[in-house]
């Protein structure tokens, strides 16, 4: 039996919908193990994500909780363990090389931490910008270019290489960089964490730009949780799995920010480190099913 036919028996009368199957971006139960010697390291849990198209999305999380894997997977650089991952019409999993290469050059722009990986040194801005512009006829590739370096607010940088640049003006024209063949998906790991803060928010404030006016869908690396307050939906990684979601909305004049836990398709749901600690939640807890929600108490608390 297909696991398909299995949702629609398990599903009532609804209609089989593939998880997440109108999403841009798709992540399904993602496992990525390394294996180095002996030893093996799990980047991805079992992650679960969904984009959709025109979206905004700041991922969040410590150190080694598995961002840069998640972001290495969605840009087609690196392949996952087990799991699904869908970016569009293309099935990352099961790309060939050819595709990989085809997937890379039209479907996504990625920008790095590292300025310095980002633009060749010896090429100026509108160079820069330009090189990746295979679909463009030559004779517009650099006023195209020079679009997209004024869009980030760096059109008057056009002229010059990269070491005639601050840190923060060079991220920006990454940013042109990566848009050049038009992008459904921009992916961006920490583009802000070699720079101060009021640098940073100009960087920041490109990836907004190009989300908004270029319509792109944008995934954006950061260390920051100040971010949160900037952009509409806010992940958080926790090893390896996607554990919690900040929204913003828009009630009247005020934005107001709920959190929300991320519940997998297994129906499991971390609870957060502080809940458990001031009831005392250990290994085992009492569920109970209340009408209009689900109480969790401690072991041997009264009914
Ligand atoms: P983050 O970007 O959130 O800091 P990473 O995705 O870089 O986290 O790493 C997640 C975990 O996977 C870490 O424990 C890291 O050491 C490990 N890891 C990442 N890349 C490799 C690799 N190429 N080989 C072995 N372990 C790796
Ligand atoms: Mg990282």
């Amino acid at each position: 039996m297909s696991e398909s036919t299995l949702e629609a028996l398990g599903g009532g009368a609804a209609p089989p919908a593939q998880f997440g199957h109108d999403a841009l971006v798709v992540c399904d139960n993602l496992v990525r193990i390394f294996q180095s010697g002996s030893v093996e390291v799990q980047a991805l849990q079992g992650l679960d994500l969904l984009v959709d198209e025109g979206e905004m999305v700041a991922v969040v999380g410590a150190s080694g909780s598995g961002k840069s894997t998640l972001l290495a997977v969605l840009s087609g650089m690196d392949a996952p363990t087990a799991g699904k991952v869908r970016v569009g019409r293309w099935d990352l999993m099961a790309m060939h090389a050819s595709d990989r290469v085809a997937y890379r050059r039209t479907m996504v722009g990625f920008v790095w931490q590292q300025t310095s990986r980002n633009l060749l040194p010896y090429l100026t801005s509108r160079q820069n910008v330009a090189l990746p512009m295979t679909g463009t006829p030559r004779r517009q590739r650099a006023a195209r270019a020079g679009d997209l370096l004024d869009l980030v607010g760096v059109g008057h940088l056009a002229d010059r290489q990269p070491h005639e640049m601050s840190g923060g003006e060079q991220q920006r024209v990454a940013i042109a960089t990566a848009l050049a063949n038009e992008p459904q998906l921009l992916l961006a790991d920490e583009p802000t964490g070699e720079l101060d803060t009021t640098t940073a928010q100009e960087v920041f404030d490109a990836l907004r730009t190009a989300n908004r006016e270029a319509g792109t869908t944008v995934v954006v690396v950061t260390h920051d949780q100040a971010v949160s307050g900037q952009v509409e939906r806010t992940v958080a990684i926790r090893d390896g799995r996607t554990s919690s979601e900040v929204l913003r909305r828009h009630t009247g004049g005020d934005a107001t920010h709920e959190e929300y836990a991320v519940m997998d398709r297994a129906g499991r749901v971390q609870v957060p480190k502080e809940y458990r600690d001031a009831l005392a939640l250990t290994r085992r807890v009492r569920l109970a099913l209340e009408g209009d929600h689900v109480s969790v108490r401690p072991d041997g608390s009264a009914r």
